[in-house]
């Protein structure tokens, strides 16, 4: 498998691919690996996890540089990558061992016995991951997978699996059992197999097809997934809003990493008595931007020559629905892969790029009347991945951000939900479901154990045999005692057993 730089097409490396017969083995060692790493205690797999921050200091240049090498994307881009990762390892480092401590559970009116629920792993989680974020997208679920107890094998980007192979190399260099993660070179072959391997858990991020096709090959083995799949974010721009923080917002939460961000904003709805002055702040914003493929651009190339065919096709499509471009339109020049950052007005409702994911630096921005209009204009698409509204009434931000069909929302801000790694991430829809980050990702990645102790040791309990009409008795106490609650409840079950004795 040849790797070429979005750049200028050379050669970053050649690999093996894995084939896919070897890939049930691979999780069979994973797995056997991992049944040492669960019966350690989650302090000392904490201790452990704690030298991935170290190994991922050491190796941050290289980091840095592969990712720029695979992606194209601006170094600052690369580097928020790691920002990322570690974030999330410092984040579980501080509270999973209390996320996943057993908790006492309440027992209804089964006074005499005690309920716990405990978290343990699953064993070996599937991990296959696109090549927008390659790093942090391997890493963030191989890290969460870890500190679940499990196992992991990644699959990473065809396009990007140098990046896959740091995320094997930091686990061996902090000293984490070897063969605990591994990592599989190939494309979409070599994705089903990992499907199809038996691995306990899937956690696939990629496009929303590729997620129907993984879910139906994971139906045969009854594989339970994770998809983290596109999106079609709306920025919701209301009339009250700070116009510049908006454009600016807005205008990086577009264009960075060339638009290829799940989170991408890619449809704008602007209150109409703002329209024109939101307009030309946005225009003068992308006047500034720097574009190309050298050092300290804002915006690099696309990654993909695929992608760039197909955000032109969307560009051709919506211009012929008699959109007009405002900034943009084109290659830098014919020959490179960097499509100037693109704002089009002037939108047909049925133009493709307001329905389909389009995964580039293309802008669409129409005015509304009202944020009505707005909410309903961005609840259209099948995504749900996440929003921003931009207000200068931030209650009213958050009452709207309600109505949105999404994931993740933001108010006077736009993809730094993902940031917190405190804050589950996910969709709804064809943008996916399951969530990673907080501790709703790590339960993700965790099945529960519910134990139940008898701690009175009665000769039998009153529902097992015989049964006779005291059971039948007990038991309606029981029914009484629930329907009404509290000390009612229990006045009538006592009335009932009474009953029965005077009867
Ligand atoms: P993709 O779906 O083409 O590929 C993703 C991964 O799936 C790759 O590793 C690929 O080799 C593998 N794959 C392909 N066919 C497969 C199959 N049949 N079975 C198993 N695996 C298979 O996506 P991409 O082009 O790499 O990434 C871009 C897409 O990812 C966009 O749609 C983007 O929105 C989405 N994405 C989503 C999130 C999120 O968290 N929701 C994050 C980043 C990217």
């Amino acid at each position: 498998m040849r790797v070429l730089r979005p750049t200028d097409s050379s050669l970053v490396g050649e690999l093996a691919v894995t084939p896919s017969r070897d890939v049930p083995e691979r999780v069979a060692r994973a797995r056997s690996v991992q049944e040492g790493w669960v019966s350690l205690t989650p302090k000392d797999r904490e201790r452990r996890l704690r030298g991935l921050v170290k190994a991922l200091e050491t190796r941050a240049p290289e980091i840095e540089e592969t990712i720029v090498a695979e992606t194209g994307k601006p170094r600052a881009e690369a580097i928020a990558e790691m920002v990322a990762v570690a974030d999330l390892i410092r984040y579980y480092l501080k509270n999973a061992t209390g996320f996943l401590r057993p908790r006492r559970r309440e027992t209804g009116w089964l006074l005499w016995k005690r309920a716990r629920v405990l978290h343990e792993p699953l064993g070996v989680i599937g991990v296959i991951s696109p090549w927008n974020y390659p790093f942090l997208l391997s890493m963030n679920p191989v890290v969460t997978a870890l500190f679940a107890g499990n196992g992991a094998v990644l699959k990473p980007s065809e396009y990007a699996p140098y990046c896959g192979l740091l995320v094997e190399e930091l686990t061996r260099d902090a000293g984490l059992p070897d063969g605990l993660v591994q990592v599989i070179v190939g494309g979409g072959e070599t994705g089903e197999a990992l499907v199809r391997s038996g691995v306990d858990k899937l956690f696939f991020t990629g496009g929303s097809g590729t997620g129907r096709r993984v879910l139906e090959a994971a139906a045969a083995t009854l594989t339970p997934v994770v998809l983290e799949l596109g999106g079609k974010d709306a920025a919701i721009v209301l009339e009250d809003a700070d116009l510049e923080r908006a454009a600016r917002g807005i205008v990086w939460g577009a264009f960075q990493n060339a638009g290829q961000t799940c989170l991408s904003v890619e449809r704008v709805f602007v209150m109409e008595e703002v329209y024109d002055v939101f307009l030309r702040e946005v225009l003068a914003q992308v006047r500034e931007l720097s574009t190309g493929t050298g050092r300290g651009v804002d915006v690099g190339p696309m990654t993909t020559p695929e992608q760039l065919l197909k955000v032109e096709e969307l560009l051709e499509d919506a211009v012929g629905r008699g959109a007009v471009v405002l900034a943009g339109g084109e290659r830098a020049d014919p020959a490179s892969n960097v499509l100037l950052p693109t704002v089009l007005t002037g939108l047909d409702s049925s133009a493709r790029v307001l329905q389909e994911e389009t995964f580039g630096p293309l802008l669409p921005i129409t005015p509304v009347k009202d944020a009505h209009e707005a909410i309903e204009r961005a609840n259209e698409t099948a995504y749900g991945l996440s929003a921003s509204i931009w207000t200068g009434d931030r209650r009213r931000g958050e009452e709207l951000a309600g109505k949105i069909r999404a994931g993740g929302v933001c108010v006077n801000d736009v993809i730094a939900h993902y940031g917190v790694p405190g804050l589950p991430f996910g969709g709804i829809g064809e943008s996916g479901f399951g969530r990673s980050k907080g501790p709703e990702g790590l339960a993700e990645l965790t099945r529960t154990r519910s134990v139940l102790v008898d701690w009175l040791g009665m000769a039998r309990e009153p529902w097992w045999y015989p049964y006779s009409r005291r059971t039948e008795a007990l038991l309606r106490a029981a029914l009484a005692w629930r329907l009404k609650g509290g000390v009612r409840g229990l006045v009538a079950a006592i009335a009932v057993v009474a009953g029965k004795r005077r009867g």
